[in-house]
């Protein structure tokens, strides 16, 4: 039977970004309630890379994030006292051309700047590095710093933790509508009940648009598909997280490649390759805005594995076992929005980490329980919030 519940905070969305925010929420002695629709990693974070890589992230505020959640991440195994797999593997982005050179050189300068230790390796080195390159790649760029990390393991680990420090988990509970008096919030309709509270947490991956229109708010958030092939179980084959200088222009640069006639560029398809502690290889990924459709295709398995294997011609020797498809929360500037919303007392928003959820989890988790206790968070993300899309 339905029941009326009574918490501080409610946190909508079991991936892992909720997850993340519900435990260090809860680590804070609050009260909190994490309400999931399906189950645990039903979203993105059950359908995703296990990639915690540095080197794919914009110089800047974007890296920033990452190496203070790499931080995290270093303590993260023994803290949630779950094994998650975590393992600092480095990383490598693979350069086809002189032209792609070119641009890795300025994208790991900013790097660099930034704080990343990075460096561009040549033919001979990336070589050493990983077997069974193609002959006519040029290059590549390497970090020591990505790592890898279970991503259903991980928001597992992080919901347990959050419940073992008192936060109530609700799946199969989906939140249906907002209660507000005045321009603050009250608390929230569910399929199995109301729950009355003073924050509401919208971290609902790329269904967030959904939740906010419960409040008459424009997020602009957009699922972006990513198709994923898994190889049988090998031994040791990848070095580490491996992407190809495509995925940073498929990732950052839509336009550039919306009207190009090749079905594969036309998908997104950059390569994407690291390998499970199994021995599976994870074979990615497209990026295609097909709306809500999470399901893969012939069409987008075949330029996936066309392009892998003129990459690295190598991996025809292993037989692929199965796909699967999820759907990443895009936002226009390839930044996640987090913060407060104005005009709405206590209601937040945690969403839109497009491909780099996974890598950003930790410290997404530590801003927003940072900003609801403290006011302010440990690091400037004012930059962050919604705001940054209200026209001029
Ligand atoms: C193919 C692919 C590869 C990727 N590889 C990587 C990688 O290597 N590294 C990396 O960092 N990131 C990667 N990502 C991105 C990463 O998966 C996402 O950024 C991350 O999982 C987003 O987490 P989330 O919690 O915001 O969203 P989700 O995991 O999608 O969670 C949102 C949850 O909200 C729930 N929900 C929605 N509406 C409601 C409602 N009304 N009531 C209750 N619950 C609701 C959904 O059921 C869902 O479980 C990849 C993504 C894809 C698709």
């Amino acid at each position: 039977m339905a029941m009326s519940r009574i918490k501080e905070i409610v946190v909508i969305g079991g991936g892992v970004i909720g997850a993340s925010i519900a435990y260090q929420l809860a680590k804070r002695g609050r009260s909190v309630a994490l309400v999931e629709r399906g189950d645990l990693a039903f979203g993105a974070s059950g359908a995703c890379d296990q990639d915690i890589i540095l080197q794919s992230k914009n110089p800047g505020l974007h890296l920033q994030l990452a190496l203070e959640s790499a931080n995290i991440y270093e303590t993260l195994e023994p803290e949630l006292q779950q094994p998650i797999e975590y393992k600092k593997t480095g990383g490598m982005i693979i350069i086809e051309t002189p032209e792609e050179m070119e641009v890795m050189r300025g994208f790991v300068k900013g790097q660099r700047e930034t704080g990343l230790m990075v460096e561009i390796l040549d033919r001979e080195e990336a070589g050493k590095l990983q077997r069974g390159l193609a002959g006519h790649i040029v290059g590549a760029t390497y970090s020591p710093q990505d790592a890898h990390v279970n991503p259903i393991k991980l928001t597992l680990a992080f919901a347990a933790a959050a419940v073992k420090r008192g936060t109530e988990l609700l799946l199969h509970t989906e939140v249906t509508g907002i209660k507000q008096k005045g321009g603050i919030v009250k608390g929230v309709k569910t399929t199995s009940g109301h729950i009355d509270c003073e924050i509401i947490i919208n971290a609902t991956g790329a269904w967030a648009p959904f939740v906010g229109h419960m409040i008459g708010l424009e997020i602009p958030i957009w699922p972006r598909r990513g198709q994923i092939v898994v190889t049988e179980e090998v031994p040791p084959y990848v070095m580490g997280d491996i992407l190809s200088a495509r995925y940073i222009v498929a990732k950052y640069n839509p336009d550039m490649i919306k009207d190009c006639e090749d079905p594969g560029i036309k998908m997104g398809v950059g390569l994407s390759l690291s390998q499970t502690k199994k021995g599976n290889i994870f074979i990615g990924a497209t990026r295609e805005f097909v709306g809500y459709n999470s399901h893969v295709t012939r069409e987008g398995l075949k330029e996936i594995l066309k392009y892998t294997t003129r990459l690295m011609p190598g991996l025809k020797d292993i037989n692929m076992i199965r796909s699967f498809a999820g759907l990443r929360p895009y936002t226009p500037d390839g930044l996640p929005i987090i913060g407060p919303v104005k005009g709405l007392e206590g209601f937040f928003i945690a969403a839109g980490h497009e491909g780099d959820g996974i890598a950003l989890s930790p410290v997404t988790g530590r801003i927003v329980a940072d900003l609801i206790t403290e006011g302010k968070a440990f690091m400037d993300v004012s930059a962050l919030t919604i705001e940054r899309f209200k026209k001029q």
